[in-house]
């Protein structure tokens, strides 16, 4: 057989998938698997939003829509930019996808050429490298440390742009750390790329989960680098629509342009029915919503509290997003039943063998010796999964 590409043998697979994947088939055979791993609200869709999509099969809304996303969808999106995020798009700059990872992946192929550098924060979301690399660009990394709240600075990001960067992928809230940067943080950033003119792609799929009375920020919404910013956004968390798979962006209509180029040689429009479905997500009532993101936050208080009990843990307490990524260096390079944890990927494996607790390794994250725990799962299965969690701690607690 002949060989498969160099490039997909550089492509790491979706260690977020992957790891569900297992806990999947794990409780497939049989075995009671706790499974915090995929970010994935638990919550049914609203029930006015699968109303929309029933009737648009019942109406035979069932065909091809136009490849950027139907009218009447563009025109909830533009709305939505201006209203909550203070962003101002005409139609032809709006472009909707199968889900917020295909909207990215359609601007990068978009954007970047061969050689090309796009900055990137670790602890960073799986999937941006790969969709870096798969864009024929170099993902360069710019770590953000645990005592810095896992954020980066206005300096970090000067440092790490040159004349090949091209873009500055930015995720606030983010997945993994649940850290948002305030208005004063963003600030100093686009002073940045004001600066240096690079394009910033500001993925906002998270911007509905906020606690504490942290305020989401977009930073297209700076006058300076508007033309710069590639807003992303989506149905999956807010609207709990993960399976329904739609996103969308706005840009300056030749970045969006582009985007549907390529969206139009590779997928063609999104799904006709998520696209009625979402578009009265949009515009409707926004209880469900808000809701949704009253129970995560009483999650997280219940993680956050069950995970202080650890000794030798650190945690930063998440303020947006649906997710803990606790440092477990002082867990690290234990022997245990005769088998050396050496980091992260032993540990994962080690919950899941032993106490049936699926996680993702932080590695897979960019942040060696953390773990990624969801808790976008129901609250029983939370509360099984942070028992299993400290007795899988205790174990390595007391080895040696
Ligand atoms: N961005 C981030 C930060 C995410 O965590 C996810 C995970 N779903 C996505 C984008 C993609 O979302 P979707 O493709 O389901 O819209
Ligand atoms: N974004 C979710 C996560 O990080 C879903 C899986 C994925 O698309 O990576 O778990």
């Amino acid at each position: 057989m002949k060989t498969l590409s160099h490039k997909i043998q550089q492509i790491e697979e979706s260690q977020t998938l992957a790891f569900t994947q297992r806990a999947r088939q794990l409780q497939q055979s049989g075995i009671d698997v706790a499974s915090l791993t995929a970010g994935e609200p638990d919550f049914a869709t609203p029930p006015h939003i699968k109303m929309a999509a029933i009737q648009a099969i019942d109406e035979d809304f069932t065909h091809y829509t136009e490849n950027q996303g139907t009218a009447g969808l563009i025109a909830a999106i533009v709305k939505k930019f201006a209203s909550d995020n203070n962003l101002h798009f005409e139609p032809p700059q709006i472009l909707v996808s199968c889900g917020a990872k295909h909207s990215i992946y359609n601007v990068m192929q978009a954007i970047c050429n061969k050689g090309d550098e796009v900055v990137i924060a670790a602890p960073y979301w799986v999937s941006y490298p790969e969709i870096v690399k798969m864009a024929d660009a170099k993902p360069v990394i710019v770590e953000a440390s645990h005592d810095a709240q896992f954020k980066i600075t206005a300096q970090q990001l000067r440092r790490a742009i040159n004349e090949k960067t091209k873009a500055f992928i930015f995720n606030s809230p983010s997945n993994p750390t649940g850290a948002v940067y305030s208005q004063g943080e963003i600030e100093e950033l686009a002073d940045v790329v004001a600066e240096t003119g690079i394009y910033v792609i500001s993925d906002e799929i998270y911007e509905k989960i906020v606690y504490d009375g942290t305020k989401h920020f977009s930073i297209g919404s700076i006058k300076e680098i508007r033309d710069q910013v590639i807003t992303v956004n989506g149905v999956s968390k807010a609207f709990a629509m993960t399976g329904w798979r739609l996103g969308y962006l706005g840009a300056a209509e030749q970045v969006a342009q582009a985007a549907a180029k390529v969206q139009s040689q590779i997928t063609s429009n999104a799904t006709s029915i998520s696209q009625r479905a979402a578009e009265i997500g949009l515009k409707g009532p926004m209880k469900d919503v808000q809701e949704m993101a009253g129970e995560f936050k009483r999650r997280r208080d219940f993680a956050v509290a069950e995970m202080s009990s650890i000794h030798g843990l650190k945690l930063c307490a998440p303020k947006g997003a649906f997710y803990l990524f606790p440092c477990m260096e002082h867990f690290a390079g234990k022997r245990l039943n005769g088998k050396i944890i050496k980091d992260d990927f032993d540990m994962a494996n080690l919950l899941l063998d032993e106490e049936h607790l699926a996680v993702v390794p932080g590695s897979a994250f960019g942040a060696r010796n953390h773990l990624r725990l969801s808790y976008a799962c129901s609250m029983k299965d939370l509360q099984k999964g942070m028992e299993r969690f400290k007795r899988g701690c205790r174990k390595l607690q007391e080895a040696h």
